[in-house]
Order: C-alpha cells, then structure tokens, then sequence
C-alpha cells in the first residue's frame, strides 16, 4: 500500500521508522532480530536507507596510491524483499541521484516494482568522502526533482529511449526530503522551499524533514510550506540523542541546533549511558507534542538503534 494511502485512512498518528543497511561483510540477521520488538507498534511502512559508493586510497608497496570505490553498506533492494517478506510490512527504499546514471535508475525501479515496492523516498545524495560538492554521474540527474520527474514519467509508462510507445505503468508513491533548519547548500529557506515545491510539481506526494530538536521548528516550517503552496503531508523525522558525540557530530553532519534547554541536561551527562537517557526523555516529549499537533506519523531514524527507539515508541504509542 502507498505511504499516502496509510497517512490517509487514518486519525491517529503512526509509527514508522527508517534503518540503515549493515555494513559490507555483515549478515541481515541481527538487523532483523534488532527491529523485532519495533513490530509491537505497528509500523505501516519501514524506510531503508542507500549509500553510495565511497572512495578510499590503498598504498601499494612501490609507494603509489591507488583510489578505490568501494560500497559499504550495499543491500538496500534485498533487505527491503527480506522485510516485506518477514514483517509484511511495506518497505520504502531511498533512491539517490549520486552514483546513478538514469539508465540504471530505471533498472533499480524496474526491480523494485516487481518485488512488490510501491514506495520510493527520492533523494539527490550527497558528495562522496573526500569530495567536496556533489556532481552529478555522466547521464545521472543533479537534483532530486529531476529524479522525481524520472519515477514520474514511469509512473505514466515513459521509459527513456522509448520516444512513442508507451510502457507499462508502474505506481510509484514518491516521498521527498524536507528541511525544517534548511538544507545546508541553500542560500535561504525561501530559495529551498521552491525547490522542494519543485519536488512536489514533479509528482511527489508527501515530504519526510530532516531531523529536528525542537519542534518549534517543525511547526515553522510546517506553516512555510503550506504559504508556498504545498499541501502534501509532511512526516516529521525524530531522532534520540545516545552519545556525547552526537552533541558535535549531529550539528555539524546535520546542520542543525540543538536547543539551549537540551544542551543544559547533556552537560551534566558524564557518560553515553547518561546521554541516552536524557535523549530518550527529549525523544519522548517531543513525540507527545508532535502527535498532539496531529502528526501523520512520526518517523523515527533508528541508525540501527531499536532498542532506543522502542522505548522511546512504548511511551508514545
Ligand atoms: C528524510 C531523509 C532521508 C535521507 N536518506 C538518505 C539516504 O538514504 N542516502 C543518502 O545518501 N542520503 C540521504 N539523505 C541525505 C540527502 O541525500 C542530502 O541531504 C542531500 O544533500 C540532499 O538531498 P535532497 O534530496 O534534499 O536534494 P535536492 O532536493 O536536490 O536539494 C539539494 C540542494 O540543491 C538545491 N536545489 C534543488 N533544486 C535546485 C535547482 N534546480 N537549482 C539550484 N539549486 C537547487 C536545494 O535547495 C538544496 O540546497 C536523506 C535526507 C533526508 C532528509
């Protein structure tokens, strides 16, 4: 069934979260069992993350490097197969503009629609490590709109070489990235709230943010994008703060705030164990507001953490 299609039918607010794939060299096996207990609160649909290729320098003994790409965490199309099959619950890969050429997009949504995928979150990615701006693949799109337009006109049997005939017509449900804090190439928010209603105009039909600490934020800009003439749902992402890390880490991956009344509580942590307990209170209070608020769902990034996110959900749903 289609996101939007769960997001409709009902009044209350869902469950649903997103995982990563493991990393190359790793079984399926404890990711699996991991997200078991998730089932409990019913997720309608799961989110399964894609990561490009990375490059990396291995020295060879004459002294020459040499530059290799290499995936780390492939597995997105099987792992999504595996859930649908295991959980029956639906599975939405994300599909990136970066690494691809447009002909091996449409391989990948040509595989995905016939396992049974009807959802795809379509993202531009981001530059490879090392690299410094993204750059488009020879034949591959530069922004997620363009990628959207790709799912689009399959979705009406447009097939790329095929100029006349018309295909078969996949049904793709087509999700996109939205940004409460903006996205950190845009000059301004105005500028990335008409790209991301170009995204919209393209043939997505619902939106999920970026992770926020403050749902003030969310709330802004929910309304901003409802005055650029958006109306589709907007699926706010959540995350649980775990390590002292991610109090550098997440503001400087995600560029993104955390709030003053936050970072008062992560001071006086000594240790993670301290870190995720107040995490986990500030996860479950924003969520209690969020689903007041009247939220379709609220979308948890586990980053392969369930057992964070399910005590998070037991005090929510
Ligand atoms: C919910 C969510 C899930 C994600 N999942 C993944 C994942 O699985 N794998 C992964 O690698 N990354 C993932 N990302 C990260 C994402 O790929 C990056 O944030 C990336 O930098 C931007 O992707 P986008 O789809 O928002 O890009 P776009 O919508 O293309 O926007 C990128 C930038 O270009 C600007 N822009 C857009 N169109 C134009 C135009 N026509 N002219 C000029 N500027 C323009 C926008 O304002 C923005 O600054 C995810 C992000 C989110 C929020």
């Amino acid at each position: 069934m289609k996101v939007t299609e769960y997001l409709k039918n009902t009044d209350k607010t869902h469950f649903s979260f997103e995982i990563l794939p493991p990393l190359k060299g790793q079984s399926l096996t404890n990711l699996l069992e991991g997200i078991t207990p998730l089932m409990e609160f019913n997720p309608p649909f799961i989110d399964v993350t894609y990561h490009r290729e990375e490059y990396m320098y291995k020295k060879h003994a004459n002294g020459l490097l040499e530059k290799i790409s290499t995936r780390k965490r492939p597995g997105t199309v099987g792992i999504c197969a595996a859930i649908m099959n295991k959980f029956k619950v639906d599975a939405v890969p994300h599909l990136l503009c970066g690494g691809f050429s447009k002909e091996e997009t449409e391989n990948a949504l040509i595989d995905l629609y016939f396992i049974g995928v009807e959802n795809v979150l379509a993202l531009r990615g981001d530059a490879p490590k090392l690299e410094p701006n993204f750059v488009a693949n020879k034949d591959g799109h530069q922004f997620a709109s363009e990628l959207v337009a790709q799912i689009t006109g399959m979705n009406q049997g447009k097939y790329l070489h095929d100029e006349t005939e018309i295909g078969f017509q996949t049904d793709f449900c087509i999700g996109v990235a939205g940004y409460p804090e903006k996205h950190f190439e845009a000059p301004s928010l105005n500028f990335d709230l008409k790209k991301l209603k170009a995204k919209i105009d393209a043939g997505a039909t619902y939106i999920v943010t970026q992770m926020f600490f403050d749902n003030q934020k969310y709330f802004d800009f929910v309304e901003k994008v409802r005055a650029a003439g958006i109306n589709v749902p907007i699926i706010p992402g959540l995350k649980p703060i775990t390590t002292l890390s991610q109090m550098v880490n997440l503001p400087k991956m995600f560029f993104l705030d955390l709030p003053d009344d936050l970072m008062v509580e992560l001071e006086k942590c000594k240790n993670n164990a301290d870190v995720k307990e107040v995490g986990i209170e500030w996860a479950i209070q924003q969520s209690k507001e969020l689903v007041k608020y009247g939220v379709p769902t609220l979308h948890y990034y586990t980053m392969s953490k369930a057992d964070t996110t399910y005590k998070v959900a037991k005090e929510v749903f």
